[in-house]
This record gives C-alpha cells, structure tokens and sequence, in this order.
C-alpha cells in the first residue's frame, strides 16, 4: 500500500514529489512515458526564480526530478492508464501494474494545442512557440504572428508587443471570439493588426522560421507571409482522459478544486495547469504541488489518527 501516488511529472508533480519525500511519505510518481511536461518543450527559461542567467526547460526538469530522487521519491517514467476512486484504498494502473493508495496527487497538467501543420513541429523553440511569457523576449525587434481568436491570443498579443515591432494576430474567421475588452484592448493597440478569415499552411524555415504559408478562406488563395515567430494561442487541453466520471470536471474538462488542492474524493489532491485554466506558469504549478503534498501529508496524519470504524469496535 502506497502512502502518495503522484500521477504527472512536471513541476507541480515533482514539487509534489519533493515535499511528500521530504516528509518521509517515499511517494511513488508516475512520471509519463515523457516525463517533464511542458517544459521539456521549452527553450529557454528566463522566468523561474533562482536561475538569473535563465535554464533550459529540460535541465530545469531534470533538476527537478533530481531533487526528488534525493530525498527518496520513486519515479517510473510510465502512464497512468485507469484509477479507480470510488472506494478506499485508491487504485491506479499503470504499465500492467495496479498500485493502491491511501493518497493520489494528480498533477497531469495540460497540453497546449498545436496547429498541426508542416514544419510546426521542426521549428518549435527556434520561432514557433505555445507560450509568449516564456518565449515573447526572444523577439525584440522583430515581426511576430499569433495564432486564434480567443482571450489567450489577445494577452499573448498584448504581452507580445513589450517586445515586437508589429504583433499580427492571425485568426480563421472575421469575428473574434475574446472578451469584449480583451477585444477592444487589442484592436486599440497601435502595435497590433489583424488578418481575418486566413489558417496558416505551413510554417517556413529551416534552422529558424522565415515566415508562414497562408491561406485566405474567402477566396481559397495562397501567399507567404515574411515573419520572425508565430504564437499558438488556440487552446489548452488538460490531461483528464482517465479521470472522467471519477472526479468533478468543469465543461472544458479541468478538474474542479474550489477549495485548494482538494478534489471532490476523500484522498485525491490536485495540483498545476489540470486544474489552472487561469495562471499556467511552472512557478505556480510548483507552489499547487507543495500545497497538494501538504495536504496529502495532513489527511494521511488525520487518517492514522481516526478512530476505527464502529464496526470493528467490537
Ligand atoms: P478559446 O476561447 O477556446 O479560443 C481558441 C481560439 O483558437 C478560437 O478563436 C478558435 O477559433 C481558435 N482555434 C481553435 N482551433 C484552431 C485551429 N485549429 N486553427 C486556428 N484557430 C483555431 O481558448 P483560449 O483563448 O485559450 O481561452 C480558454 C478559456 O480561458 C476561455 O474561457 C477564456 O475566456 C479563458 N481565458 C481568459 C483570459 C483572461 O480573462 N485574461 C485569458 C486566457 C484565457 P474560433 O473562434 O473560430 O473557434
């Protein structure tokens, strides 16, 4: 019998994953076939606090998983693929194996979308990005593109033009789907123009993008268009497959926690961009993971020092 399962492997998981070691709870993570997270997607990382010369996403992970390997976590870089909340003690599946627990962090974070064109994925981190606070700084001077319509591509944009000399926000129809101010804060920009009714087909470069290949729906014409980087804004998806009918979930499918890391089942905590629509940073989703490790730590003591059911009184 486990005392933590930590599902998910990125900052909040492994912060999790140090706090609960740390409290000699020995937690088993299950880390993902790719562990990491988002992260591991990333370049440079110039806004974790104690790195001011930055660090790439990946070592900053690596650290990550060391610091909790220190103190005692054990990680399988393997999926969760089935839980079973619906009775104590907790079960989760992964690799063939079932492991029960009296407490389960679920940290499995969430995916940003990607367009699915060619060469999208041959220049990730050299111009084509899913998050402008972490890559925005890297285009001073230049010509960046955002991709989607809706409050995510207007901040992008808006965070975007502390550093470009133009933002063009690229979107398929002519009408924005945005709050009405996040709408009109953008269209006020003088830094910011749009192009309507266009998807991109292709993005262009080979060791860093050059420019997009574009399509106008309206009347199904083609162009290249010359630009440094291009923003993906079109949406996150979190990680809740398998929690489906076990936990509370909103309509977009993150997880509800109205009060901290607690879930909607005794023993189950939640912790980073799961159940974040609104923050999405690793600096936070790390401070969920402690809280969600914290919590865990306190229902365990509670649980040890409950009295036993009545049925066993006798
Ligand atoms: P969203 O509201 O779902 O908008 C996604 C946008 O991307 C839409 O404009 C959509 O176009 C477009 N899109 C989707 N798939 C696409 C594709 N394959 N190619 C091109 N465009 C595509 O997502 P979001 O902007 O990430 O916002 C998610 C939620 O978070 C919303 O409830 C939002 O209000 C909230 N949010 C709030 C704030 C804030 O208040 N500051 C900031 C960020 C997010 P269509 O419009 O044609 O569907």
């Amino acid at each position: 019998m486990e005392r933590v399962v930590i599902i998910g492997s990125g900052p909040a998981g492994l912060t999790a994953a140090v706090y609960a070691a740390r409290a000699n709870l020995r937690p088993l993570v299950l880390a993902g076939g790719l562990y990491g997270g988002q992260l591991m997607l990333t370049t440079e990382v110039e806004n974790y606090p104690g790195f001011p010369d930055g660090i790439m996403g990946p070592d900053l992970m690596m650290k990550f998983r060391e610091q909790a390997e220190r103190f005692g976590a054990r990680i399988l870089d393997v999926d969760a693929t089935l839980v079973d909340f619906s009775s104590q003690p907790l079960v989760v599946a992964a690799d063939d194996e079932r492991h029960h627990a009296k407490t389960v962090i679920v940290a499995t974070g969430a995916s940003a979308r990607w367009l699915g064109v060619p060469g999208e994925e041959h220049l990730r981190g050299r111009g084509v990005s899913t998050c402008a606070t972490c890559d925005g700084a890297f285009f001073k001077e230049r010509h960046i593109t955002v991709v989607g319509g809706g409050d995510s591509a207007m901040e992008e944009a808006l965070f975007l033009t502390r550093f470009g000399r133009r933002v063009t926000v690229i979107h398929r129809r002519d009408g924005l789907r945005a709050s009405k101010i996040m709408a009109e804060r953008a269209h006020a920009h003088s830094k910011i123009d749009f192009i309507w009714n266009t998807v991109v087909e292709r993005v262009l470069g080979e060791e860093r993008m050059t420019g997009l290949r574009l399509r106008n729906l309206r009347d199904d014409s083609l162009y290249d268009f010359d630009c440094d980087a291009l923003f993906i804004a079109i949406g996150h998806t979190p990680n809740t497959q398998i929690f489906r009918g076990q936990l509370d979930l909103d309509e977009a499918g993150y997880i509800l926690s109205p009060n901290g890391s607690l879930t909607n089942v005794e023993g189950v905590f939640v912790a980073g961009d799961v159940a974040d629509l609104r923050y999405k940073q690793a600096v936070t989703a790390a401070g969920a993971g402690c809280k969600a490790a914290m919590d865990a730590e306190r229902h365990l003591e509670a649980m040890e020092f409950a009295p036993p059911p009545l049925t066993h009184l006798a």
